[in-house]
């Protein structure tokens, strides 16, 4: 059967796919991108709330530290590729940034769309075609050592379309909402290609807790806080920022990051806690000490104006419930017991996380190809010789911050230069 044959095929239309195809261009090697869905990027386009936050500040070590345990796998990228480097990217294509609150980047027009237009300009610019509505579902390698790449375009009725390549890379993201087109495809494509693919999970989702006490406090966002995992009475994680209170549970900046330690914990069957530090500056005996002070200076007065003093105003009457105080009781009735245990609610507001948000919520997946089948150098596989990774499709994910764009884009980048050095 006759078939187009490419220099090399990128399949997905993601940041990781799109910087890929750019870094790997030569007039004279015909490359071709297929995308699934009606138009490329569209989870880049809902990206940071459509503001896109497309890197972080942080310096080089701190960055990786906000991936988890696969984190070495990219030090390499990012000392090729890294945030200074994206900047200075997007800003010769006329964008410019601004720098907000945990270091975080975003288009200074706050328009996820501007880096999607400067990436598909510069694609354009290339003449490097995209097909949308093309579904790749099948890779393999014939005897010549051509890839075959097998393709359904319902631009042309469900139709297949057979394609062959020297090269191919694979940057289909990952599993989370899928509605952006990301639904796994590439971890099906990878294991048919012989790779190993980690189990996937979704990350950066909300967490469901158990009661209605968290449906209660619905749209109370806490800042300054500090949240903490527990399971069989240890501390497996914590950290200080933001978060807020959803009709199912927990949500906002901190628990998001916190989820990946709270869905492994789950998925193996453990009873996990998530206990919120109301006030994270203050140890147990200060706390103490500060009760103490504004009882002593207002003894007359009611417990719930003490409330008053160290809550908003949602958390009031769940405390008083918790604490089983009456509202009007005088400050200077108030017993060392009873000091007591306000204190620690303060200091161990917990929940039991009973779940998680799904794929369709969550903002990444943990999981993917397997790290040590990709050469971290140039994102070859180490297994089928011309086939290379990119993007959320392999096994590394970072907590919110840019951190994830980051990787897809660097690793991208790294997949693409290496393409065009080995033509
Ligand atoms: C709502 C939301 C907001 C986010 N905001 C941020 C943020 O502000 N900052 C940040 O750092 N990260 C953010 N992320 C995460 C970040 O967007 C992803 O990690 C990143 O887009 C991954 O890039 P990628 O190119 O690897 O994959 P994707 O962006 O998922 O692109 C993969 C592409 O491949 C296509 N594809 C899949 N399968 C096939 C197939 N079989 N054939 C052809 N094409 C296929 C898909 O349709 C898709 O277009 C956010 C994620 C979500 C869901």
């Amino acid at each position: 059967m006759q078939m187009n044959h490419y220099d090399c095929i990128i399949i997905g239309a993601g940041p990781a796919g799109l910087i890929a195809a750019v870094e790997s261009h030569l007039p004279s090697k015909k490359i071709l991108i297929l995308e699934k869905m009606h138009k490329p990027a569209i989870k880049l386009r809902l990206s940071g709330k459509g503001r896109c936050n497309i890197t972080n500040e942080a310096p080089l070590e701190e960055f990786l530290a906000h991936f988890g345990k696969n984190q070495k796998f990219l030090k390499y990228a990012f000392s090729e590729f890294f945030n200074a480097d994206l900047l200075d990217y997007f800003r010769k294509e006329g964008v410019r940034f601004k720098l907000e609150r945990g270091g975080r980047w975003f288009p200074e027009s706050d328009r996820a769309m501007e880096i999607v237009d400067a990436l598909l300009r510069k694609v354009e610019h290339l003449n490097i075609p995209i097909w949308d509505k093309a579904q790749v579902t099948n890779i393999e390698k014939s005897a010549e050592g051509k890839f075959i790449v097998r393709i359904i375009r319902s631009k042309e009725n469900g139709k297949t379309v057979q394609l062959s390549a020297d090269k191919v890379l694979i940057a289909t993201g990952g599993k989370s909402y899928p509605k952006t087109g990301s639904t796994g495809d590439g971890y099906a494509l990878a294991a048919q290609l012989g790779h190993t693919v980690t189990k996937p999970q979704p990350s950066l989702v909300p967490i469901e807790t158990k009661g209605d006490l968290a449906p209660r406090l619905e749209g109370l966002s806490l800042r300054n806080v500090s949240v903490s995992v527990w399971c069989d009475g240890k501390k497996a994680e914590e950290q200080f920022g933001e978060m807020v209170f959803t009709d199912s549970g927990l949500s906002g900046p901190v628990i998001l990051s916190l989820s990946r330690t709270v869905v492994t914990l789950l998925n193996e069957q453990k009873k996990v806690q998530v206990s919120i530090d109301l006030k994270p500056v203050l140890e147990h005996k200060k706390v103490d000490q500060r009760i103490l002070r504004e009882i002593d200076a207002h003894g007359k007065q009611s417990f719930k104006s003490l409330l008053k003093q160290l809550l908003p105003k949602k958390l009031i009457p769940v405390f008083l419930e918790m604490l089983n105080i009456p509202e009007d009781k005088q400050l200077s009735q108030v017993s060392s017991d009873e000091r007591k245990r306000l204190r620690v609610l303060l200091k161990e507001f917990r929940f039991e996380a009973t779940g998680y948000g799904s794929y369709a919520r969550a903002i990444v997946t943990v999981g993917g190809v397997r790290i040590k089948e990709i050469n971290p150098k140039t994102m070859e596989s180490r297994l089928v010789k011309n086939l290379y990774f990119a993007g959320e499709v392999i096994d590394v994910d970072a907590d919110t911050g840019g951190y994830n764009l980051q990787a897809a884009f660097s690793t991208g980048w790294v997949a693409g230069r290496a393409i065009k050095q080995s033509f």
